[in-house]
């Protein structure tokens, strides 16, 4: 049986992964010249299991509210005026509902710990390297109120199964030292010792380059038009090349993923996934001064800002912009993000040659991905991955690999 893998992010390249794994015949579909080149290029690099609470929570509404109308708020919404975007928003609220929070919270947590361990086994059986560091996250307190609510959270964590302890503000900067720039700020943090951090998009290529040795056949700079159908059932997918030149690609059955785009394709089949991309942007910079720079993962959980140390590179992430398919990045968002690495870590990094980058989160309104079966045949979703689209691939992947081939995924979780 051929399955055909409609993008080539760090979700369909794991999606070709383990459906090849499992014997099928695997093609896969970008518009791209290489794999990993949308959103999945320069996230915050976090393996971020010890944080499945979506930003869809019952203090959400009143937050966004504070922040409304400030350039620098970790979350803006740019009203405009399709249909789209307010649907999404009032979803988002829905989901905000404690019952709801709750269910997405457990969902997230379970696939997260099961995606985890997938990626360390396909580590150890395909040996790839990609600045993965094996250091935990810590999450940062900077007022003793939001520090109030780590027990909480921490007892909420082990309940899933997740490991975390509170910790002070010594022991932060114990756990990393490069924080003794910020200890008199610092109220305290969470520690969760088994998340991991690592990059993205090396990870992608990397595994991209190893599908051709599976058999796995990949097109590249092939465009996606249209997806045709015919009696309810996918028939082929209508492409167009670089040069112009259209053609129909077909397979027995096909796996949509393609981030923030899933739903444009989906859409003129009558088929309205809820997926909105969510503007994010992160900044990269060489590290001039290891000794400064953190080894560990951080969530600074005030300004909603990540930092993963990548090998010799230090990569900042953070803010989200409702805001459309637009994905230029605006300057004063990078400078809040090089502030932030500037006043936490000074001297660890240099300004002068920091990259600025801003790529869409494919936001589902409670943060829950979209996996399984669809209302047509033959078609498959993987998508809608949101903040956490590197943590879940490796588990996303190998769940829907396992629906195809007629198997109970391990996770107890929504499967469509
Ligand atoms: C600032 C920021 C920080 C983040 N930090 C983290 C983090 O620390 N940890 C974490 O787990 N997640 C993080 N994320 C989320 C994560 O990056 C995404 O969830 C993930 O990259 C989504 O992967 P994807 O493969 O689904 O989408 P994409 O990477 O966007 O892949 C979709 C692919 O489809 C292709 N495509 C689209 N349309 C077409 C078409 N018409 N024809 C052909 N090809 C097409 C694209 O070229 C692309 O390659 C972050 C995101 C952002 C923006």
């Amino acid at each position: 049986m051929h399955v055909m893998v409609l993008g080539a992010g760090v979700t369909g390249v794991t999606t070709a992964w383990y459906l090849r794994k499992a014997g099928f015949d695997v093609s896969i579909v970008d518009r791209q010249a290489a794999a990993g080149l949308e959103t999945s290029f320069a996230n915050g690099g976090q393996i971020s299991v010890s944080h499945p609470e979506p930003w869809a929570n019952p203090s959400a509404p009143l937050t966004a509210l504070r922040w409304l109308g400030r350039e620098d708020a970790p979350l803006l919404f740019r009203p405009h005026a399709q249909r789209d975007q307010w649907q999404w928003a009032l979803s988002f609220l829905f989901e905000c509902l404690p019952w709801r929070t709750r269910r997405n919270t457990e969902a997230i947590a379970r696939l997260a710990v099961h995606s985890a361990e997938r990626l360390r086994e396909l580590r150890e059986e395909t040996g790839i390297r990609y600045d993965q560091l094996e250091r935990g996250i810590l999450h940062l307190f900077f007022s003793a109120q939001t520090f109030g609510d780590a027990p909480r959270r921490a007892a909420e964590l082990h309940h899933l199964g997740i490991a975390a302890e509170v910790v002070s503000a010594e022991e932060c900067v114990r756990i990393e030292p490069a924080l003794a720039a910020s200890r008199a700020e610092l109220v305290g943090g969470l520690y969760a010792p088994d998340d991991e951090s690592g990059d993205a998009h090396c990870f992608t290529q990397a595994l991209a380059a190893r599908l051709p040795e599976l058999g796995v056949q990949v097109h590249l700079n092939t465009t996606i038009e249209r997806l045709s159908s015919a009696g309810g059932r996918i028939d082929g997918i209508e492409v167009r090349d670089v040069a112009g030149r259209t053609g129909t690609l077909s397979a027995d059955a096909y796996v949509l993923c393609l981030g923030s785009h899933s739903r444009q394709l989906m859409a003129p089949l009558g088929e309205h996934l809820p997926i909105y991309p969510v503007k994010g942007y992160s900044l990269t910079a060489p590290v001039i001064d290891p000794a400064h720079a953190p080894e560990v993962s951080l969530t600074d959980e005030s300004r909603r800002i990540v930092c993963s140390r990548l090998g010799d590179r230090l990569r900042i992430a953070g803010t989200a912009e409702l805001d459309g398919y637009n994905t230029t990045p605006r300057e004063e968002r990078g400078r809040m993000l090089l502030e932030w690495a500037q006043n936490r870590f000074p001297g660890a990094i240099d300004p002068a040659t920091a990259t600025l980058w801003a790529g869409l989160r494919p936001a589902t309104p409670g943060n829950v991905p979209i996996i399984g079966r669809s209302a047509y045949d033959k078609l498959w979703y993987n998508t809608g991955h949101g903040t956490l689209g590197w943590t879940l691939a490796c588990g996303s992947a190998a769940a829907l690999a396992e629906l195809i081939s007629g198997r109970r995924p391990t996770p107890d979780f929504p499967f469509r």
